[in-house]
């Protein structure tokens, strides 16, 4: 399997792929209707199947920098107990591709998570003898704290009518965490490390961060879910129905998109089909995504 990667000074940043599909794109993305996706002719072949599909993947970034070696998302794990047939006790070879990559688990000393839900947190743990244990065992994984009060909260509502299952989720892929002492909660902006920054992006859910990367004079990018799709590049009001304040979503998109246009910086998207990154252009009124 060959990797995308990008190099931006002296930061390496590999994908992993865990899916090359999202379920229900149709539903998360409503306005996004085949005539509307017409009038956005860049989209296609990448982000835009033949037949008018929004293509999407789950995915992890390793974010390799001088002094550290970050995972940023952690996808949906396999063996979890999930309500989505499709993600349900999955058996996938996410682990096999990230030590492919070069990264076996060991090489791992910081998880990032942009955000709780319910594709970003499951490689977190793995079921090993009978319980599940943390999968980067050498690592420090970061979570925002009005992330995890959000969600602790909402576990306590009982469960969720999306499927996203909140108090599954939290009890198997980040209570172990905390159980075994990994866990650090911070308040975006925070600096992780040299050129690694938390930005926050709040309306997916409240706690959303971005990850801002910084080296040699060149910028980027992890966009998390602020961006589900680059329609949402031409068209920054529609907004996923998986957004949990659509409305502070919108703002959050609109001031990313403005700044990312302004400074040039590489974009990579956290669930865009390959090629995975481009820069913000301005198209009008509205941008576009300039892949290489
Ligand atoms: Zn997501």
């Amino acid at each position: 399997m060959t990797f995308e990667r990008w190099q931006l000074g002296g930061i390496w940043i590999t994908k992993i792929p865990e899916q090359d599909r999202i379920p229900g794109m149709k539903a998360l993305l409503p306005d996004a209707t085949p005539d509307a996706l017409t009038a956005i002719p860049w989209l296609r072949p990448h982000f835009v199947s033949a037949d008018g599909k929004l293509n999407a993947s789950i995915h992890a970034f390793v974010v390799e920098t001088p002094d550290r070696c970050l995972l940023v998302d952690t996808c949906v794990g396999n063996d979890k107990p999930r309500s989505y047939a499709g993600w349900d006790r999955m058996q996938g070879p996410f682990l096999e591709r990230l030590q492919a990559a070069g990264y076996p688990p060991d090489r791992i000393d910081t998880v990032l998570c942009t955000h709780m839900h319910v594709d970003h947190v499951g490689w977190n743990t793995r079921w090993v003898g009978g319980r599940w244990v943390p999968t980067f065992p050498r690592a420090r994984y970061l979570f925002s704290r009005i992330e995890y009060q959000h969600w602790r909260s909402e576990s306590e509502q009982g469960p969720s009518a999306d499927g996203m299952d909140p108090a599954t989720v939290l009890a198997d892929s980040v209570q172990p965490i905390l159980d075994a002492g990994l866990a650090e909660f911070v308040d975006a902006p925070f600096e992780v490390g040299t050129g690694v920054r938390l930005l926050p992006t709040p309306g997916h859910t409240p706690g959303h961060v971005s990850v801002e990367l910084d080296s040699g004079g060149l910028k980027a990018l992890i966009t998390g879910d602020l961006l589900h799709h680059p329609c949402q590049i031409a068209r920054p009001h529609w907004a996923a129905s998986a957004d949990e304040d659509p409305v502070q979503a919108r703002t959050t998109r609109a001031a990313v998109l403005q700044r990312s246009a302004d400074n040039g910086e590489l974009v990579l998207g956290s669930h865009f089909a390959t090629p995975t990154a481009g820069r913000i252009l301005r198209d009008g009124d509205t941008y576009r995504l300039a892949t290489d």
